[in-house]
C-alpha cells in the first residue's frame, strides 16, 4: 500500500465490528482523493479486462467486470449515504464536483468497444451453454446492459445517439425549468374575506408564501402542489377554485417563452429515433424491454383492466359528491373544481378520523418492534441492538441481524429522526451489498426517515402513514438484508423497476393485521390497545375516494403509454392527449392527475417515462402477494413465507422477474387483490 492508503481511512482495511466504514476517523477531505484513486483503479481494470489478449471467458470478462470497482464502490457508499443523511457544504462541494466525473466513468465504460466486443464474444461462445443459471442470467444482464447503452452501434450512430441524448437532456431541464416558470409566474392573491373555508395550517402557509414571494397580498395561493390541494379541499369560495384550478391544469401550455408543447413533439420524435437507433420499433419496446411487464400490450392490458372498476366507483363516488352538494344548498352541478371539496365534506361525515388520536397508539419503538417481529414470524430473524459499532451520527441505532439458527445475516442501521443535514423523505440505502464472489459478504443496511423526534417526557409517536412508510422501508431493507446470490450486480434490490417495491410495499400489509395491531399499537401511557372502531375507521379510511384517485393516476399512465408505443404518429401532442382520454371515456369531472404539459415524470427526464404504469404494477404484484397469505387463512403460513423468502426477498436479481414470482405464486398475478384493496370491488 503506498503512502495515501495509510493516511486515508477510506483507502485502508477497515478492522470495525463487521467491516463497519469507520466513522470517526473519515474526514470531508479524505473523500477526493479516495475517489481519485478508486477511479483510476477502475479505469485500470476494465483496461486490463478490454485489451486482455487471450480469449474472451465468463472468468477473465464477466467474473473479473464483477471484481472490479471495489474500492470505488466502497468510497462511494459511504459517500452518497452520507451526502443525503447526514451532510455539511464541504460534502456538497465534492457532490458537485463528483457527479459529472462520475457520470462520465460509467459511460465510457458502457460504451467501451473493446469491452463489449469481449462480453458479446462470451455471449455467443460455447461456454455460454453450459454455464449454471445464475451465471447465464448475470452474463445476459450485463450484454442486455451495454446493448441498452448502444455498445453495439457504428462511429456514426454512436455520434447521433450521443446528439440525441444531448438534445434530449437539454429539452428536458426546459421542460422543467417552463413549468417552474409558470409555477412562478401565478398567485391567487387573497383578502381576509377570501379565506372562507381555510383550516389555519392553509391560512398559514398562504401567508407565508406571499411572504416568501414579497407580494403585495397579505396570503397568497401558489400552484405547488401542497399548496392548491389543501386550498381545493378546503376553500369554500367555488369561483376562487375554479380560477385556481385551472391555472394549476395548463402550467406548461400558456403561450410564449414557457409553453412546451413543441418541445414534447420534439422529445417524443427523438426518444422513438433513439429506440429505432438501438433496435427497437418504439420507446416503450425499449424502455420496458428489461422490466417485468416486458411490452406495451402488458402495460396496457393491466391498465385496461383495472379501469373499468376504478371509473365505476368514480361514478360514485361522484354521485355521493353531488348529493353533498344538495344536501348543503348548494345548486350547482359538480366540476373538477369541486371534486376535492365535497370529497372532503364526505370524507369527515363518514369516516372522520383525527390523527392527534391515532398517533398516541403509535410510539416509534412499539412499530419497530412490530417490523422486526413480522420479519422473526414471515423469515426467522431476530434483531439484536449493538451499541458498540462506530455511527455517524448519535441518533442511528445498530442491530445486528440473525436467523433462526443464530447465524450472522447483516447489520441494519435505523436512522429515523428529521436534522437539517439530512435530505426529506424516506428511504434504504445500503453500505455494503450481500455477495459471495469477493468471499462470504453480508450486507449492512440502514432505513432513513425523517420523524419528528418526541420531547419532554413524551416519545416520538408516528401517524399511521409514518407507520407505514417505516414497514415500506423496512421491506426494502429486507430485501437487502436476506440477499442470497453469488454476484455483485443481481443482489438484493438489483431487480426490475416494476418489480423493485414488491417487497415493500408487500410488507405495509402485514401492519393492520390485527395480531400487529393488538400486540404493538399500544397507547404509551396506558398500554391499551387501539380502540376497534379505531381500527374500522382505518380501514374504510383506506378505500376512500380511490375510485377518484385511480382514475386521475390511470388516465395518465395511459397516455403515458400512448405517447410511446406505436399508438402515436407525430400528431400534435395536446389533441393526442385529448384522443386518448376520449376514446377511454374520461369522466368530465376528473382531470389527469399530470396533464402533458406539465408531467415531469415523463418528460423532465427519462424516469418514468413509458414507466408510469409501474406504481399499479407493484400494487398489483403486493395485493396478490398479501393474498396468498390470505388464502391460507394466516398472514404468516410458515409455507407462503418460505417461498417468499425464497424466490422474492433472498432472489435479487437471480430470475427474470415473472419467472420469480410464478415460483412464489404458482401464477402470474391477477388485478383482483388490487381492485379489493382499492376498493373498486366489494
Ligand atoms: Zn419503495
Amino acid at each position: 500500500m503506498s503512502a495515501p492508503s495509510a493516511a486515508n481511512p477510506l483507502l485502508a482495511p477497515w478492522s470495525t465490528p463487521f467491516g463497519m466504514p469507520p466513522f470517526a476517523e473519515i474526514k470531508p477531505e479524505h473523500f477526493r482523493p479516495a475517489f481519485e484513486r478508486a477511479l483510476a483503479e477502475h479505469r485500470a481494470e476494465i483496461e486490463r479486462i478490454a485489451k486482455d489478449p487471450s480469449p474472451a471467458t465468463f472468468e477473465n470478462t464477466i467474473v473479473a467486470l464483477e471484481n472490479a470497482g471495489r474500492t470505488l464502490d466502497r468510497v462511494s457508499s459511504v459517500f452518497w449515504n452520507l451526502a443525503s443523511a447526514h451532510t455539511n457544504d464541504e460534502l456538497q462541494e465534492i457532490e458537485r464536483e463528483i457527479s459529472p466525473k462520475l457520470a462520465q466513468h460509467w459511460n465510457a465504460i458502457a460504451t467501451n468497444t473493446e469491452l463489449f466486443a469481449r462480453v458479446d464474444a462470451v455471449m455467443n461462445s460455447a461456454e455460454a451453454s453450459q454455464l449454471d443459471a445464475e451465471q447465464k442470467r448475470v452474463l445476459e444482464r450485463t450484454h442486455l446492459a451495454f446493448v441498452r447503452a448502444g455498445a453495439r452501434l457504428g462511429p456514426a450512430e454512436k455520434k447521433r445517439l450521443g446528439e440525441i441524448l444531448e438534445r434530449l437532456a437539454y429539452l428536458g431541464t426546459q421542460f422543467s425549468q417552463n413549468v417552474l416558470a409558470d409555477e412562478k409566474a401565478y398567485e391567487l392573491p387573497l383578502s381576509e374575506d377570501d379565506l372562507a373555508g381555510l383550516p389555519d395550517f392553509v391560512v398559514d402557509a398562504a401567508r407565508k408564501a406571499a411572504e416568501e414571494r414579497g407580494s403585495s397580498a397579505k396570503y397568497v395561493i401558489t400552484l405547488s402542489r401542497s399548496l392548491i390541494e389543501p386550498f381545493l379541499t378546503f376553500s369554500s369560495r367555488r369561483d376562487l377554485r375554479e380560477q385556481a384550478f385551472k391555472a394549476w391544469i395548463s402550467r406548461g401550455e400558456n403561450g410564449g417563452a414557457t409553453d412546451n408543447r413543441a418541445i414534447i413533439a420534439e422529445m417524443l420524435q427523438l426518444r422513438r429515433e433513439r429506440a429505432r437507433l438501438l433496435g427497437y420499433t418504439t420507446f416503450a419496446d425499449y424502455k420496458l424491454d428489461n422490466t417485468m411487464a416486458k411490452t406495451a400490450a402488458n402495460v396496457r392490458k393491466l391498465l385496461n383492466d383495472v379501469w373499468p372498476a376504478a371509473k365505476a366507483r368514480a361514478e360514485t363516488e361522484r354521485q355521493k359528491l353531488q348529493a353533498m352538494a344538495l344536501q348543503e344548498g348548494a345548486n350547482i352541478t359538480i366540476e373538477p373544481w369541486d371534486w376535492r371539496y365535497y370529497a372532503e365534506k364526505v370524507r369527515k361525515a363518514e369516516y372522520d378520523l383525527d390523527e392527534a388520536e391515532v398517533k398516541p397508539y403509535l410510539p416509534l419503538d412499539n412499530v419497530i418492534e412490530a417490523a422486526f417481529y413480522t420479519a422473526g414470524r414471515l423469515f426467522g430473524l431476530s434483531f439484536h441492538e449493538r451499541t458498540d459499532l462506530p455511527l455517524y451520527h448519535p441518533d442511528v441505532r445498530a442491530f445486528e441481524v440473525r436467523d433462526d439458527k443464530g447465524n450472522h445475516v447483516g447489520l441494519f442501521l435505523g436512522d429515523y429522526f428529521a436534522r437539517p443535514s439530512k435530505r426529506s423523505g424516506a428511504w434504504k440505502s445500503s453500505y455494503r451489498k450481500q455477495e459471495r464472489l469477493g468471499g462470504n459478504i453480508r450486507p449492512i443496511v440502514v432505513n432513513v426517515m425523517n420523524f419528528a423526534k418526541g420531547s419532554g417526557d413524551t416519545p416520538t409517536l408516528l401517524s399511521f402513514d409514518d407507520a407505514r412508510t417505516l414497514f415500506h422501508e423496512f421491506g426494502h431493507a429486507l430485501h437487502g438484508l436476506l440477499s442470497d446470490v453469488t454476484y455483485p450486480s443481481i443482489s438484493g434490490t438489483s431487480v426490475a423497476r416494476d418489480f423493485v417495491e414488491l417487497p415493500s410495499q408487500l410488507y405495509e400489509h402485514w401492519l393492520l393485521t390485527p395480531e400487529i395491531l393488538s400486540k404493538f399499537a399500544r397507547h404509551y401511557k396506558t398500554n391499551e390497545p387501539m380502540p376497534a372502531a379505531m381500527i374500522e375507521k382505518l380501514r374504510a379510511a383506506s378505500t376512500f375516494n380511490q375510485g377518484f384517485a385511480t382514475v386521475e393516476y390511470l388516465s395518465s399512465a395511459i397516455v403515458d403509454i400512448e405517447f410511446h408505443s406505436e399508438t402515436y404518429n407525430g400528431e400534435e401532442p395536446i389533441a393526442f392527449e385529448k384522443m386518448v382520454l376520449e376514446r377511454i371515456g374520461m369522466p368530465k369531472e376528473i382531470v389527469m392527475r399530470h396533464r402533458t404539459p406539465h408531467f415531469a415524470h415523463i418528460f423532465s427526464g427519462d424516469g418514468y417515462s413509458a414507466g408510469y404504469y409501474s406504481y399499479l404494477w407493484s400494487e398489483v404484484l403486493d395485493a396478490d402477494a398479501f393474498s396468498a397469505f390470505e388464502e391460507t387463512g394466516d398472514v404468516f403460513d410458515p409455507e407462503t413465507a418460505s417461498r417468499l423468502k425464497q424466490y422474492i426477498y433472498a432472489a435479487g436479481g437471480l430470475r427474470k422477474e415473472d419467472e420469480a414470482y410464478i415460483a412464489f405464486r404458482g401464477r402470474l398475478p391477477t388485478v383482483e387483490g388490487l381492485l379489493r384493496k382499492r376498493g373498486l370491488i366489494g
